[in-house]
C-alpha cells in the first residue's frame, strides 16, 4: 500500500493549495442599500454621491466623504478641534473606555465622533461640523460639545455660516452629567451666531436621537434639515416609547418626512442637491445682512432677520 501514500504525499500539498487559494477579487465590490436591500455595484453607489442606485436614499457615509462631496472640487481646511479629556470619569465596563477610544481613533483617524472643516460650497464659504456614528455611537462628550461651540465661535470670528451634519445615538453615557452639559453649551453656541445674524443650519443625517435631538434642533434661529424623509430623528427609541405608553405607534413615526408633516423639520433636501440649495440659501441670508448693514450705522446694534421669517416669505 506503499503507492497509495506516495500518491497522497505527492497530491496533498496541489489539493490545500487549490482549497486555501484566495480570491484575487476585493472582498468589497459589492454593498447592501440600508433601505432597499439591493446588492449594488460599490462603484456605482460611490459616483452616485453614495446613495442608492436602486432607490436613491443616501447611504451613511463618513465625515470625510461628506466633505469631499460638499465642498467645491473636494477641497477643504480640517479644523483641529480643543483637546480636553476623552474619558474625565475614568469609565469602564467589559473594557476600559480610553481603550476603545483608542481604537476607534486609530480606525477613524480622528480624534473624536466630530470633524471640523471650512470650505466652500458652490463659491459660499461656510464652517460645517460632521459626525460620525461609526465612532462609538457617535455620542456627544466633552470633546464633541466643545467642538461644536468652537465651530460657532469660530463662524462668528470669520463671519461665516455654520451647518452642522448630527449623526449621533446621542449624549456619552461615559461622561455622564458632563456630556448633558453639552446640550446647553450648544445653544448658547447657536445664540452667539443668531446675535451676530449669521444663518445656523441643522442636516440630520440618520440617525439622530437623544440630547442632540433635544437640543442642537431648538436652537434659536436654526433651520432644520433632513437628508431624505427615511432619516431617523428621536429622543428616544420607537421601542422604548412603545413599551411606555403601551399603543402602536403611527406608520413613519420618528422619520423626517412625519416630522416635516408636524412642522419640527423645515424641509427635506436630498443629499444630491445640497451643494445648490445650501449654496442658494446662504447667498439669500447673507446678501440681506449686507444690505441690512448698509442701511444702519452701527452693524453690531443691527436687529438681525430670523432665517425662519425668510424661508416662511
Ligand atoms: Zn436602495
Amino acid at each position: 500500500m506503499n503507492w497509495i501514500k506516495d500518491l497522497t504525499k505527492k497530491l496533498k500539498p496541489k489539493l490545500e493549495n487549490l482549497f486555501n487559494k484566495k480570491s484575487t477579487l476585493p472582498d468589497n465590490l459589492w454593498t447592501n442599500c440600508a433601505s432597499c436591500s439591493n446588492i449594488i455595484y460599490r462603484e456605482d453607489i460611490e459616483n452616485n454621491l453614495y446613495c442608492c442606485t436602486n432607490c436613491q436614499e443616501p447611504q451613511q457615509i463618513l465625515p470625510r466623504k461628506r466633505f469631499e462631496i460638499l465642498f467645491d472640487e473636494g477641497t477643504y481646511e480640517e479644523l483641529e478641534t480643543p483637546r480636553l479629556s476623552s474619558d474625565p470619569l475614568n469609565w469602564s465596563d467589559i473594557s476600559s473606555y480610553k481603550d476603545k477610544v483608542k481604537k476607534a481613533r486609530k480606525k477613524f483617524n480622528q480624534r473624536h465622533a466630530a470633524l471640523l472643516a471650512v470650505g466652500s460650497i458652490n463659491k459660499m464659504q461656510a464652517v460645517v461640523y460632521c459626525m460620525n456614528q461609526k465612532f462609538l455611537g457617535g455620542s456627544v462628550g466633552i470633546e464633541e460639545g466643545e467642538a461644536f461651540v468652537f465651530a460657532c465661535k469660530y463662524a462668528v470670528e470669520h463671519n461665516l455660516p455654520f451647518i452642522a451634519f448630527p449623526q449621533t445615538g446621542g449624549q456619552k453615557m461615559q461622561h455622564s452629567a458632563f456630556a448633558l452639559m453639552q446640550m446647553p453649551k450648544s445653544i448658547i453656541g447657536l445664540q452667539m451666531l443668531e446675535e451676530k445674524g449669521l444663518p445656523a443650519i441643522i442636516m440630520a443625517t440618520s440617525p439622530v436621537a437623544g440630547g442632540v435631538t433635544a437640543s442642537w434642533f431648538y436652537g434659536p434661529s436654526v433651520f432644520v434639515f433632513a437628508e431624505s424623509e427615511n432619516t431617523k430623528i428621536m429622543f428616544a427609541g420607537p421601542g422604548v416609547i412603545k413599551r411606555t405608553i403601551g399603543e402602536d405607534l403611527p406608520s413613519g413615526f420618528q422619520t423626517a418626512g412625519y416630522l416635516l408633516k408636524k412642522g419640527f423639520v423645515d424641509r427635506i433636501i436630498h443629499r444630491k442637491n445640497h451643494r445648490e440649495e445650501l449654496s442658494n440659501l446662504l447667498s439669500i441670508l447673507l446678501n440681506l445682512e449686507i444690505k441690512k448693514a448698509e442701511d444702519t450705522t452701527d452693524a453690531a446694534e443691527q436687529n438681525t432677520v430670523s432665517p425662519q421669517q425668510i424661508i416662511s416669505a
